[in-house]
């Protein structure tokens, strides 16, 4: 009999920034589509995905086009980014086969229909791939807080935060060639250790609910399919 995977529901948070490849701005179609193809390796294992897709490559809040601006709209403008980036990934996905819904936390039903957790439970159950768009529909807060937020709603027994590095390193590997990645750590030891997981807010949120996070490389062939078979991959922080 073939191993099962070691979890049933995930939450898959995605930078906005690793949408753009190698370009400077925007979202590169090559891009989407790898990250696409490794998505559905774990669908197509029966495991149920849940995505929240940032918002960086197009817009943020603090930084570059919203300097000056109230915090507040530039936020909101952050959110519609990450809706932005949460068509193409559901478009990029249905073209993979996949089935994908995406819900806003921010009403817009002409475009896509608003975040309703047990529809999107009903989702997942169906086996579609749940997108959740606009963070957590308030300004002053990141995808990595909604990362944090959904996958504590619908119940996922992991937070997959994609990074460009496959783990959490002692050092920047890309500096010290002598730093080990970590394959797991406690909350406590992150957070005595400074490692900046992810931020504050999400950090101590998966923290309070005992939702472990896992650190890895979505651009590694295969390394979402072997942390979802339990596998020693990336890095594990755990209560
Ligand atoms: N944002 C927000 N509230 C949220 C989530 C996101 O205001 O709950 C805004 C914020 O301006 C942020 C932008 O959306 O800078 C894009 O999100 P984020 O920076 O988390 O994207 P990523 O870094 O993952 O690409």
């Amino acid at each position: 009999m073939p191993a099962q995977p070691a979890y049933q529901r995930i939450l898959l948070k995605l930078s906005g920034e690793a949408l753009m490849g190698d370009d400077a701005f925007g979202i590169n179609r090559a891009t989407i589509v790898r990250m696409v193809e490794e998505v559905a390796e774990v669908v197509n294992m029966g495991v149920q995905v849940a995505v929240v897709i940032g918002g960086g490559n197009i817009f943020r809040g603090v930084a570059g086009g919203s300097v000056g601006m109230d915090r507040a709209t530039a936020d909101y403008m952050g959110m519609l980014a990450t809706v932005m980036n949460s068509l193409a990934l559901a478009d990029a996905m249905d073209k993979q086969g996949l089935t994908a819904r995406v819900m806003s936390a921010i009403n817009i039903e002409q475009v896509v229909e608003p975040y309703v957790r047990p529809k999107a439970l009903q989702y997942l159950e169906e086996g579609k791939v749940v997108i959740f768009a606009a963070g957590t529909g308030n300004p002053f807060f990141t995808t990595d807080t909604a990362a944090a937020l959904r996958g504590a709603e619908i119940g996922a027994q992991l937070v997959l935060k994609a990074t460009k590095v496959d783990g959490v390193y002692s050092a920047d590997p890309q500096k010290d060639p002598s730093a080990t990645r970590y394959a797991k750590l406690t909350f406590d030891e992150a957070m005595m250790r400074n490692l900046g997981i992810m931020d504050a807010t999400a950090f101590a949120l998966c923290r309070d609910q005992k939702l472990p996070i896992k650190v890895f490389s979505i651009f590694k062939h295969g390394a979402l399919k072997r942390v979802v078979m339990g596998e020693d991959e990336g890095t594990l922080v755990y209560a």
